[in-house]
C-alpha cells in the first residue's frame, strides 16, 4: 500500500519584491497549483517555501570586552529555516576575545551549512 500525503491549501506572501503578492497554493493531486502571483518569480519562491524554506539570519555574539559586550553577526548566505535553532545554539557558545571588523568570519561553515557567520560591526575593530 502506498502512503499518500494530504496537501492543504495555503496562502504565502511572496517577499521577493515589494509587491508582496499573496499567492494562493491550492492542492492539485500530489502537487499545488498557484494563483495571485504577478510574475513567475513568485512561483519559484512559494515552491521553495513549501519544500525547503531558506533564510538569512542576523544575531549577535558575546565578547570579553566591556566596551562592546556583544557584536552583531549575520550569515553570508541563506540557510535552511530548519537549521536556525542549531546556528543560534552555536552562536551562544561563542565569546570573542580578539578584535574583529565588519566582514570578518566569526564561524566558518556554521553547523556544516556551507555558510559563514560574519561580523557586521566595527565596534571591536582594532584602531
Ligand atoms: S510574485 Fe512577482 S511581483 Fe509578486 S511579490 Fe513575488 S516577485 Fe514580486
Amino acid at each position: 500500500m502506498r502512503d499518500t500525503i494530504q496537501l492543504s491549501e495555503k496562502e504565502i506572501v511572496c517577499i521577493v519584491c515589494p509587491n508582496g503578492c499573496r499567492i494562493k497554493c491550492t492542492p492539485n493531486g500530489s502537487e499545488y497549483s498557484f494563483s495571485g502571483n504577478k510574475c513567475k518569480r513568485g512561483i519559484a519562491y512559494v515552491e521553495a517555501e513549501l519544500t525547503r524554506p531558506m533564510r538569512s539570519l542576523t544575531s549577535s555574539v558575546k565578547t570579553v570586552f566591556s566596551n562592546a559586550p556583544v557584536v552583531s553577526v549575520r550569515t553570508d548566505g541563506e540557510i535552511e529555516k530548519s537549521r536556525i535553532q542549531d546556528v543560534l545554539s552555536a552562536l551562544g557558545k561563542v565569546t570573542l576575545d580578539h578584535p574583529v571588523k565588519m566582514g570578518d568570519v566569526i564561524i566558518p561553515n556554521v553547523c556544516n551549512t556551507g555558510v559563514n557567520m560574519i561580523c557586521t560591526s566595527n565596534r571591536l575593530a582594532r584602531h
